[in-house]
């Protein structure tokens, strides 16, 4: 996109500066955001070809329009690699993203106003799991589970007993702020009991587990789901894998019931992410997210900063800021101003509101796949250190473009992929 004579440039010079601008963006701040990447190039090609021209409803050799001569092998190298890195029974790569990937299995399994069991949004789950403002809490009926006071972790006897007392045909695990390994043949124990649908939301670590650095859900989870863009590096899109027992189900449940026609060029990405998740470099990677994600945690911890359940097994922190006397807004704000891209989050038990809660979220998907190391991360906390003290102090204007600079600098050492 340098280039100055592109066909967007020309149709659009309002889009194509903007799109410059998001580019040069991304390429020098810190970008901490847990869920967010950068893609390959070979993975951004892939998204931007003819194939976005192509409707295709229906599946490989079942197709309800003609001309799928290209299309049918594109998406069934898309399945045969999904099913190949997870060793899933099957694969469905056409929802749209982690939320209908999510709403489908609702579909599969479950009539209006049955009830689901899922962590709840300030706890560490997502929207989708059946909190109150999503059609998932209000379709349905929703039980939450949490995490403990003390420990800031799950408790499988507190999992196991609200799923003994509501019975839940559908159980969720996985979430979106939860920093510790999950266990997954623990929730399939109570899942058998109470025999109940379990559902392994893998959308932040799937990458990870591709790359053999967290424990994977398959043979204990019956259905998984995983948006492709986070840790797994691919483009904007989800996949839904699950037993040869519920193949037929889930599919029925993507089209025709819930979505049309799939975005065969995010396919095409999708099956370029999976082949690259797939080298031995992205198990380097993965364990590198994790190595960094610790580093940064340690050097975090030293720094006075608490971190809920004390520290990270994946790619993800969890900052409680109270006791460093500023907000998660007001932190993520003066950090993005100083370069260092965060999100504000609620924490466990969060005293606060959620438009502007106690916590920062943070990860290291997107400065591991730059090239950064354990040693850079300590200088990250040293940074947001700064940052977070000078907010508290109120000379945070003084201290913001300091920082900023330094931040630039680093990043022209560790470019994002080109
Ligand atoms: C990101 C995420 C989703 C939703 O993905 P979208 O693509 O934003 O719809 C669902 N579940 C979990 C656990 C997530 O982290």
């Amino acid at each position: 996109m340098n280039n100055a004579n592109t066909a967007l440039q020309q149709a659009d010079p309002d889009i194509a500066e903007l799109v410059r601008a998001e580019e040069r963006r991304q390429d020098e701040v810190i970008r901490l955001i847990p869920s967010e990447n950068y893609v390959s190039a070979a993975v951004l090609e892939a998204t931007g070809t003819v194939l976005t021209n192509k409707y295709s409803e229906g599946y490989p050799g079942k197709r309800y329009y003609e001309g799928q001569q290209f299309i049918d092998p594109i998406e069934q190298l898309a399945i045969n690699r999904a099913t190949g890195l997870f060793g899933a029974d099957h694969a469905n790569v056409q929802p749209y993203s982690g939320s209908p990937a999510n709403l489908a299995v609702y579909l599969a399994f479950l009539r209006p106003g049955e009830t689901v069991m899922g962590m709840s949004l300030p706890m560490g789950g997502h929207l989708t799991h059946g909190w109150a403002v999503s059609a998932t809490g209000t379709w349905f009926k929703s039980v939450q589970y949490g995490v403990r006071r003390d420990t800031g972790r799950l408790d499988m006897d507190q999992v196991r007993d609200l799923a003994l007392a509501e019975r839940p045909k559908l159980i969720f695990c996985g979430g979106t702020a939860i920093p510790r390994t999950i266990d997954f043949a623990g929730f399939a124990q109570v899942a058998r009991e109470i025999d109940a649908v379990l559902v392994a939301d893998i959308a932040h670590i799937a990458g990870l587990i591709a790359g053999g650095a967290h424990p994977s859900p398959v043979g204990h989870a019956d259905v998984i789901t995983t948006t492709t863009h986070k840790t797994l590096r691919g483009p904007r899109g989800a996949m839904i894998l699950c037993t040869q027992q519920h193949a037929k189900a889930i599919d029925k449940a993507v089209f025709p019931g819930l979505q049309g026609g799939p975005h065969n060029h995010t396919t095409a990405g999708i099956a370029v992410a999976l082949k690259e998740a797939a080298t031995p470099e992205f198990r380097t990677y993965a364990h590198n997210v994790v190595a960094n994600a610790r580093a940064l945690a340690e050097s975090l911890t030293e720094r006075g900063f608490e971190l809920v359940s004390g520290g990270t097994d994946n790619h993800l922190i969890l900052i409680d800021l109270a006791s460093k006397n500023v907000t998660g807004k007001a932190a993520a704000k003066a950090l993005d101003a100083a370069g260092i891209e965060t999100n504000y989050n609620t924490v466990p038990f969060d005293p606060r509101k959620p438009f502007d809660p106690s916590g920062l979220r943070i990860g290291t998907p997107s400065v591991t796949t730059r090239g950064m190391a354990p040693e850079h991360m300590a200088q990250v906390a040293g940074w947001m250190d700064e940052v977070v003290t000078a907010l508290a102090k109120g000379n945070v204007d003084d201290v913001t473009p300091v920082v900023r600079q330094q931040v630039v600098a680093l990043t022209r050492a560790f470019r994002p992929p080109a």
